[in-house]
């Protein structure tokens, strides 16, 4: 139950306001804005307890980019990707640099059409909000699935 509302919090955070509002597709449009917020490509960084370690011997505690760059340096990386490779599931260790935040534009489908081409309106309306989108930084967009 305490994992659920912490992860929560956490998500709300993730979420942010833009300053130029996106408009909003049209009410009977097949789809609508979810929700825009940052995500992690490909995966959060995983600290690891030796990256605390070399924060605490070496940067007075601060675990930044520095102590990060620094753990590294040491043969200390991102435990997602340890696990991931071990598993075969990656090729390589990704360094922390190229752990990245992006900010992504979420809109909630309202047809079962799978091919992004054929949703009516969908490309036209991309099309119009991209100069926004790129006013506000935001990088990517995400397609959520209908749910029944
Ligand atoms: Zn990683």
């Amino acid at each position: 139950m305490t994992y659920k509302i912490k992860s929560k919090k956490l998500k709300e955070k993730e979420t942010f306001e833009v300053k130029n509002e996106i408009p909003k597709p049209s009410a009977n449009a097949l789809f609508e804005i979810k929700e825009i917020k940052k995500v992690s490509i490909p995966h959060p960084y995983m600290i690891t307890p030796k990256h605390i370690a070399v924060a605490s011997d070496k940067f007075s505690g601060m675990l930044g980019e520095p102590a990060i760059e620094e753990a590294e340096k040491k043969g200390v990386y991102c435990d997602i990707c340890k696990h991931r490779v071990s598993k075969g599931l990656q090729s390589e260790i990704i360094p922390y640099s190229e752990h990245k935040e992006q900010k992504t534009l979420f809109l909630q489908m309202k047809t079962d059409e799978k091919d992004l081409n054929k949703v009516e309106g969908l490309h036209s309306y991309l099309l119009k909000i991209k100069p926004l989108l790129e006013k506000e930084k935001i990088e990517g967009v995400a397609f959520i699935p209908e749910t029944k």
